[in-house]
């Protein structure tokens, strides 16, 4: 199938042909024409799958083919929203918007989040944008100085809603909506159903075209997948090795915890190894150049937390190491989404160590298949070492998934989750899901067991269970239906 078939007006063709696109992705050749008929749409896609084209291009098309009208102040309204759960994902959903309408320079959008300064977005505001690519808390805050208005919004998009939802925001994406005309195209796009994604749906959607590609939780082939089994002192020594042995120049690495991905960095770098950290911890410039240096190769390694690392788009990551493997059994479908993009092959490696078969049991029954085992020569783990309990913030998983009471909590909670699950400050930007305690790394006594997020007791071996920690008022666990049909009455004043 080529693009042209898909009734997008010669500019954006045009765009598209000069990103070097040949042929829709699945989700593209979906999707497309079901925006462009103007209903509503519930979309599974995981990024990877070409997801952000498949919803930019199409509005885009319906954008430029309708009429520009003036909102209540009467500027050019704002007429496309997207909401996404975090800056890093915004920034390149903006960014997408201006590489597909780079021939339709009458269409202005703007990307707004929080930790940088109001002003210049309150400028950008007063120019007039047509596209706006938000994160929801600075979107309110906007909203409250009455610094826009979102009353002509045509078409809304929820990216990422799963992760909008992990992440807290569901108060503020009410509050959103209650901002917005009843009359609207919604489109919601996940990775994963749970049931409060099908109730938002419920809610929000009306009669919705619904589309699945590449079955949730299913890994992409074109990833070649291996564990390291490895002690669990041993992990950074091993990942030294292996970037070295393996020449490798760009690897994107996962640790669960802030502090663990900064400690990482760290010893990276003293063994000459370029590394940054990205977490929520760290400034939007800190976060912006670290992804700039890693996009451009100026950086081997960039260390992530899962949270932080949602959205970062980088064409045909070579490898992924899972330094940590998640507690959270989906979030390493995530991960390892980010290489073998859009066709190209891809390296995701674990190194798991013994306190963490529990969690590699319960990915390999998500993904269903086994991933494939190689000790790397020198890197034997110790037959005798016992399994250790990971720390949860002020909770201990024990290695037969019993849960007790961390002797020695943080003294602080991190920015994991926002009590209330509502409006608080910090909001707008990436989070990290995990609490801020000694994590990661391997090494010290609290090290090695620092460990984001909690399941509840017994879910050790089960998957999809819920996080209690990361997830602020106990979201519920991910199920692994496919998204039933969502014809519900649409929501035209949520309730706040
Ligand atoms: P996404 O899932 O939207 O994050 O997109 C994943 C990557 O696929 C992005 O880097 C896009 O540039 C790339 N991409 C999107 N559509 C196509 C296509 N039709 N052909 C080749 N690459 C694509």
């Amino acid at each position: 199938m080529s693009f042209d078939s898909l009734g997008l007006a010669a500019p954006l063709l045009k765009a598209i042909a000069d990103a070097g696109y040949t042929s829709p992705t699945p989700i593209q050749a979906q999707a497309i024409p079901a925006v462009l008929k103007g209903g509503d749409l519930m979309a599974g896609a995981q990024t990877g799958t070409g997801k952000t084209a498949g919803f930019t291009l199409p509005m885009l098309h319906r954008l430029q083919a309708g009429q520009r009208t003036l909102d209540k102040r009467g500027r050019p309204a704002i007429r496309a929203l997207v909401l996404t759960p975090t800056r890093e994902l915004a920034a390149q959903v903006e960014e997408s918007v201006q590489t597909y309408g780079k021939y339709l320079p009458q269409l202005k959008s703007m990307v707004m989040f929080g930790g940088v300064g109001m002003q210049p977005q309150i400028n950008k505001l007063r120019d007039g944008v047509d596209i706006l690519v938000a994160t929801p808390g600075r979107l309110l805050d906007h909203a409250g100085l009455g610094n826009l208005d979102l009353s002509k919004i045509e078409i809304l998009v929820l990216d990422e809603a799963d992760r909008m939802l992990d992440m807290g925001f569901i108060h503020d994406i009410k509050k959103v909506l209650a901002l917005l005309p009843a009359q609207k195209q919604t489109l919601l796009f996940s990775a994963t159903f749970s049931d409060d994604i099908k109730n938002l749906a419920d809610r929000l959607l009306n009669q919705p075209a619904l589309i699945e590609v590449a079955r949730r939780n299913q890994t992409n082939d074109q990833i070649a997948q291996k564990v390291h089994p490895v002690g669990r002192e041993r992990k950074k020594e091993l990942l030294v090795h292996l970037i070295k042995s393996g020449d490798w120049h760009q690897v994107l690495v996962f640790t669960r915890m802030k502090h663990g991905a900064n400690r990482l960095t760290d010893y990276l770098n003293d063994q000459g190894i370029s590394a940054m950290a990205i977490h929520g911890n760290k400034s939007q410039g800190a976060r912006t150049k670290a992804l700039a240096d890693f996009k451009s190769g100026d950086l081997t390694c960039l260390v992530a937390t899962d949270i932080a690392a949602r959205g970062i788009d980088i064409d045909q990551l070579p490898h992924v190491v899972n330094f940590e493997l998640p507690n959270v059994p989906e979030d390493y479908v995530h991960r390892i989404g980010r290489t073998g993009r859009a066709g190209a092959q891809g390296e995701a490696v674990s190194l798991v160590c013994v306190d963490e078969n529990g969690f590699l049991r319960d990915i390999e029954k998500l993904i269903k298949r086994e991933i494939p085992k190689a000790i790397v020569p020198g890197f034997a783990p110790d037959p005798n070492e016992k399994a250790e309990p990971i720390v949860l913030g002020r909770t201990v998983l024990n290695p037969n998934g019993s849960r007790g009471r961390n002797p020695n909590p943080p003294q602080h909670a991190g920015r994991g989750g926002r009590p209330g699950g509502g409006g608080g400050g910090n909001r707008g930007g990436s989070r990290d899901g995990g609490r801020s305690n000694n994590g990661g790394g391997g090494g010290k006594p609290q090290a090695h067991a620092g460990h984001g997020g909690a399941k509840p007791a017994g879910s050790h071996t089960g998957h999809g269970g819920a996080r209690t920690a990361p997830r602020p008022q106990g979201q519920p666990s991910r199920d692994g239906g496919a998204p039933r049909h969502t014809n519900g009455p649409r929501l035209t004043q949520p309730k706040r």
